[in-house]
């Protein structure tokens, strides 16, 4: 039952999209099932993932300034663009704390 459960999970993974989770598509980071709206395409490689993952990721990055933060995707190479990133982050002081590192 339970090993059912995990593959069906994989087989969504590599699909990115769920079909029985009301038109969401699964967010590599978290696995969870997030509506399109909520989901955000990295400029210049389209790797996607929910908004919410993507904000934490740049704060993790910019804590440990490790900027232009990369992103998540694996082996991805590419970083995320600071306008990218400014449109990620609810908060206008990591904003301006990003813009100035940058
Ligand atoms: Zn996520
Ligand atoms: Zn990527």
């Amino acid at each position: 039952m339970f090993k059912c459960a995990v593959l069906h999970v994989l087989r969504n993974m590599q699909e990115g999209y769920n079909p029985e989770g009301g038109g969401g598509f699964i967010c590599d980071i978290c696995m969870n099932s997030v509506a399109v709206e909520s989901m955000h395409a990295i400029a210049g490689c389209f790797h996607e993932y929910c908004k919410g993952c993507l904000e934490q990721h740049i704060l993790v990055h910019m804590e440990s300034k490790n900027l232009p933060v990369p992103c998540p995707g694996m082996e991805c190479g590419n970083s995320i663009a600071v306008h990218d990133c400014t449109l990620l982050l609810c908060n206008q002081t990591d904003v301006h704390r990003l813009v100035q590192a940058s």
